[in-house]
Order: C-alpha cells, then structure tokens, then sequence
C-alpha cells in the first residue's frame, strides 16, 4: 500500500484582524484568495485559504482570523516558526522595494544552505522567509496588476520547527514521512522530502534552553503534510498509529480529508489528501469570490455572513 508523503499540503495559522490578513496576503503580497469559509469548528469566524492561482496543495496558507482582541502567540519551542515561500531568483531587489513601500517590517537578505532570502514579518508579527530556492519550482505564481510572474510567490519552500529536542521529531520525518536529513549547521537540521521538488523542506532548529512557545495570534496552529489520496492517508495512519502516537480518525474538512497527531516535539501535524480539492463547490476562475459554508451550516447561512466582517 502506498503511503507516501509529498511535502507540505498546507500550513495554518491564527491571525488578528481579517481584513488586515486579507490585504496584506493578497494585495501586499499578491497572493489568490482561494477560499473563503468559516472555521468549522467555530463557525462565527472565518477560515481564509491563500495558494496559487490553481489553488495547489503545497501553495494553500491559511489562518484562522480571531478578530483584534486575540491574544499574542509568542514564538518558542514545539512550534513551527518559520514559514518559507519560495520566489523566483533575481526577485528579492523587487521585494525589497515593495516591502519599503509598504512599511512592512524585513531583515536585509540573509543565506541559508546555499539559498538566498528575505525574513518578513506578518501584520501579526508572524515570521516569513522569501527564499529563492536552489531546487527548480515550475509552480506558477499568483500575479496581480503589479506582481509579475517574475516576481511572484509561487507557493512554499518550507517550514522551520523549533524544538527542544530535535531527535523524536526527526524520527517521525524520516520514519514516518519520508523526509531525509540533508544538511545541517550549527543547531539547524534540513529535512527534504524526495517525492515533491517543491513545499518540500522541514528545518529542525534545536534549542535546549527555549521556552515553550503559545500557539494564538502572530503564530502557526499546525502544519499539514500531503498525501494523494484516502487509500494513502488510511495506509499512513496505520503506520503513525503503529508507533504509539495518538491519531484522530478521517475528518472530511470539505476541500480535503485530514487526520491529525502531535509530534513529539509539541508541534500539530496534520495529514491532508489532495481531494476533492479547492474546486470541489465553485469554479477555478471564481475561487475565493464568495463565502463557502459546509453543508451543515448552510441552513445559518444569513445569521453567521451577519457577523462576519466585511473584507
Ligand atoms: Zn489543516
């Protein structure tokens, strides 16, 4: 039975504001809006899924916007904290311009195993890296009237997890998720996954001393890896299982079936599969257009658009 592991499927996060999520994802940085539902597990507040323009698994980056009054995550151990896209190369002078004119804070360009990028910060303060990759990424950016195909995010490069502790969670990639450990220096561990060229890079960064850090506004509420389909996703959860760790059952999130476990580092792993996909309740040229509500919520279709925010 085939279990494979194809990179990153997606990566969520919790922000504040909604329309200040919406507006620097989208217009800042030029991302597609490819979804706009509510958290089905609160279904007063939105869910917002940002990809490519073909909404692909390992370009959807997505967060829970809890509103101005969520209290700030801090970033620590047992989270994922960074989050890596990857840009065409000779593009970091046009972000570096954009990112002035915007007033959006960044660190000068840094290097990292060979790869050039840019450390960004989120409206929430959340940390992301525009990184100009040393493996090819064919993926199409988003473009808007002022984002070229040339300048474009195309989807991610990565995650960083900070752990206390690297070697349990590393023995989950290799073990279980078919990542390998590539390169490493100093505390920092690259993990590269063999069956995607791209979304396919997890750094373990260790930090012995490191607090724990809080999982709210400004940081990543789980990280979701990829696998085709339910046969696979079934196949991996006997093997997960088989290791002792506790794994929820399929749940049916609309737009993919997805299992759940926490690593041993502390960080939320999820299991995605690549269907039905993001087109599965409205067409790829309209994605994101209007709000997408689950069956069961249908029927509180007026009451729950009442109080959601105005984008
Ligand atoms: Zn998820």
């Amino acid at each position: 039975m085939e279990t494979q592991v194809i990179g990153l499927h997606h990566v969520t996060a919790i922000a504040g504001d909604a329309k200040r999520n919406y507006d620097f994802y989208t217009k800042v940085l030029g991302m597609r809006f490819v979804k706009k539902t509510v958290n089905f597990d609160d279904p007063q507040t939105y869910h917002f899924y940002y990809g490519n323009y073909q909404a692909e698994p390992g370009t959807i980056w997505t967060f829970f916007p809890w509103g101005k009054a969520v209290p700030q995550g801090r970033r620590g151990t047992g989270q994922a904290t960074e989050v890596g896209f990857s840009v065409p190369e000779g593009s970091l002078d046009f972000w570096l311009k954009r990112l002035d004119q915007h007033g959006v804070i960044y660190n000068k360009p840094a290097n990292k195993f060979g790869e050039e990028y840019l450390t960004v910060l989120d409206p929430d303060g959340l940390k992301l890296e525009l990184t100009v990759t040393s493996q090819k990424d064919n993926r199409e950016a988003n473009t808007t009237e002022d984002i070229k195909a040339e300048h474009g995010i195309k989807g991610f490069s990565g995650v960083t997890l900070t752990l206390n502790s690297i070697q349990a969670t590393a023995e989950i990639l290799t073990d279980l998720l078919d990542y390998k450990l590539e390169m490493e220096h100093v505390n920092r561990y690259r993990f590269v996954n063999p069956n995607s060229e791209t979304a396919s890079v997890i750094d373990l960064v260790e930090v012995p001393g490191e607090r724990r850090g809080h999982v709210a506004g400004g940081s990543v509420h789980h990280v979701a890896f990829r696998v085709k389909d339910d046969a696979a996703q079934l196949a991996l959860r006997e093997k997960i299982e088989s290791k002792g760790l506790n794994i929820t059952p399929q749940i049916d999130r609309q737009y993919f079936h997805s299992l759940y476990f926490r690593e041993p580092g502390g960080v939320l792993f999820e299991i995605a599969t690549d269907n039905p996909g993001f087109t599965v309740d409205e067409p790829l040229e309209t994605l994101g257009k209007s709000l997408k509500l689950p069956p069961q919520y249908e029927q509180h279709r007026s009451e729950i658009e009442s109080v959601l925010v105005k984008l």
